[in-house]
């Protein structure tokens, strides 16, 4: 190895160097001194140490391993580390994996930033550094460890002590800048690398703070401290390495991305995260934040993760991470689907009939209701398949099919099919009844009826029996999208004239069945038409108050007769109007 100034430019590829052979794709000679990268250590700390058994700069040392670039800032660095990691790994003699896995892990704060845009629709710069352990930093050949260098690392699991935040000369974090590119080769890793800062706030070119870190002195932390430190990194760690890999958490089946949110949010809910982007937060409440969030998340089930959080006065269900009304804040924010499913399912029995379907109680975790476009990916549980498409609202029809009406109350005719389909409507949803039903084609003065059917089913005990029905239901047509749009349905039907024209142009005439029987086959297919039940049809389809009782056999008889004709009009729709209905006729779920 020959070394070269960092400034000078590389050497042009003449004919002869065309001919080596490149191995992997880069162009690598394996330095004679192997420096190996340590578990845990950091990349910044690593190539400190490798430039330090060759005698040069880091800066110098990266440039003749070929990643020859300005770096002057630390995300600079991480990105150049994480592109060139096999470089790096093959000239200094070490496994790719380790090097590859410690990139990844450069910048962790990082993680935090992405928390923000997804839980406030912000960002914020990632802030660098790193804090210490002094005694660590006191060991014979020591190294910077990588699960210091969060902003949730609060202690050393191996001392025991709480980790230095700040250097004491120069009061900043150790490594926040890139300036320790430049160090000298003989500088200690335990000294300080960073560039003391003018009054005005700019650098110092030409001095080092040097402090010695070890010279601090320890302070001592308890169990439950160091607990929540190894929590949060586990968590932490888990996230940067694969999001999306699974694990356990209160005993309910999450995502890394899940997990972390959950354990920022809990944090958030007690000294704000956005804070912990100003250099002089307090540092005791977000050890108190973490300590408190450990032991909601490390709790071994659901509903003592809720107890916990009962006692540390967390997810309040009156705060803003799990509130559990007014309905109007439910989307306001985005909700963590861990949180939820501890509050929501230690609240679950105390909630109304309304909220409980709101809340999507009849699953084994209760969820937020969520808007339609929204990443499912981290705002539902594995277990929610957030990879379904959820049922859309429009595709469920007035009534209920038949053979899917929920009969544990006993009477079906009646009410039953229209108040089990708004219900159906209802699960994960945060309208009023009122909007519901007006939703669905039903009278507006629904809403009462309805109310007091389901306070019925309630008071018989039979509620938690017709909530499971309704939700095996609802999971069943996402499987099994209803091929019908009875919202636009609706919306054609709202003209008689196009039904009453496609029926004529199918052969129907009210001339030869008659007038009466003409506006019999006119309401049957509209409720063929649209999925719905003439009871609840507006005018011009409603029944005389005297009609409805016999309109149960009229029914069959008139789909006996005029079936070919029904058939043969939605076609003609199908085909011919402005306004076409798409799918069949009618659709029942397989
Ligand atoms: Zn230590
Ligand atoms: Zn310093």
């Amino acid at each position: 190895m020959r070394l070269r100034s960092a400034a000078k430019p590389p050497e042009p590829a003449g004919p002869g160097r065309s001919l080596r052979a490149i191995p992997g794709g880069y162009d690598i000679d394996r330095w004679p001194i192997a420096c190996a990268i340590r578990a845990g250590e950091t990349i910044e700390s690593w190539l400190a140490r490798a430039a330090a058994r060759y005698g040069i700069t880091p800066r110098e040392l990266l440039a003749e391993a070929g990643v020859a670039d300005r770096i002057e800032r630390p995300g600079r660095l991480a990105r150049l580390v994480r592109q060139h990691a096999v470089q790096l790994a093959c000239t200094l003699g070490c496994p790719k994996a380790d090097v590859h896995s410690a990139a990844a892990e450069m910048l962790p704060n990082s993680a935090v930033v992405d928390y923000l845009s997804r839980y406030h629709a912000v960002t914020r710069p990632t802030p660098a550094g790193s804090a210490f352990c002094p005694e660590c930093l006191s060991e014979p050949d020591p190294h910077w460890k990588r699960e210091w260098s969060s902003i949730f690392a609060i202690t050393c699991g191996i001392h025991g002590c709480l980790l230095v935040r700040t250097c004491p000369r120069c009061s900043e974090q150790p490594w926040s800048t890139s300036s320790w590119l430049s160090q000298e080769p003989d500088t200690p890793i335990y000294r300080c690398p960073n560039r003391p800062r003018r009054p005005s706030g700019r650098m110092r070119r030409t001095r080092r703070c040097n402090f010695d870190l070890r010279s601090i002195e320890p302070f001592e932390m308890d169990a439950d401290a160091i607990c929540a430190h190894r929590l949060a990194f586990q968590l932490w760690r888990q996230y940067v390495q694969d999001p999306g890999s699974r694990l356990r958490v209160t005993d309910i089946d999450v995502t890394a991305t899940i997990a972390f949110d959950a354990l920022c949010q809990l944090v958030d809910e007690s000294v704000r995260i956005f804070t912990l982007f100003e250099d002089d937060y307090d540092r005791t409440a977000l050890v108190r934040a973490l300590r408190n969030a450990g032991e909601v998340l490390s709790s071994e089930s659901a509903s003592a993760a809720a107890d916990k959080a009962d006692d540390l006065e967390l997810l309040n269900p009156a705060g803003p991470t799990t509130p559990i009304g007014p309905d109007n804040v439910l989307l306001r924010r985005k909700r963590n689907p861990l949180l939820a499913a501890v509050r929501l399912g230690s609240v679950r029995a105390t909630l109304s009939p309304a909220a409980q379907l709101t809340f999507d109680c009849g699953n084994r975790h209760p969820r937020y209701p969520i808007r339609e476009n929204a990443d499912r990916t981290w705002q539902r549980l594995p277990e929610h398949c957030p990879a379904l498409p959820e049922l859309d609202p429009a595709r469920i029809p007035q009534v209920l099919w038949p053979g899917t009406v929920w009969a544990g109350a006993g009477d079906t005719a009646t009410l039953a099919a229209a108040a089990q389909a708004m219900a159906l409507t209802k699960i994960g949803d945060t309208r009023p009844w009122t909007i519901i039903a007006l939703d669905l084609g039903l009278p507006k003065g629904m809403a009462t009826p309805v109310t007091q059917y389901w306070r019925q089913v309630v008071r018989d005990g039979h509620w938690p029996e017709a909530l499971a029905a309704l939700t095996n239901l609802k999971e069943h047509l996402r499987h099994h999208q209803p091929s019908i749009d009875y919202q636009q349905r609706r919306i054609i039907a709202d003209d008689p004239r196009r039904l009453v024209l496609a029926l004529t142009r199918a052969g129907a005439s009210s001339r030869a069945m008659g007038r009466a029987e003409f506006g019999d086959v006119v309401r049957r297919y509209w409720e063929r038409f649209t999925g719905g039940d003439i009871r609840y049809a507006a005018f011009p389809y409603a029944l005389r108050a005297e009609e409805p009782a016999h309109w149960q056999q009229k029914r069959s008889r008139i789909d006996a007769d005029h079936g070919e004709i029904f058939r043969t009009a939605f076609e003609l729709m199908a085909t011919s109007e402005s306004l076409r209905p798409g799918g069949p006729l009618t659709w029942e779920p397989p």
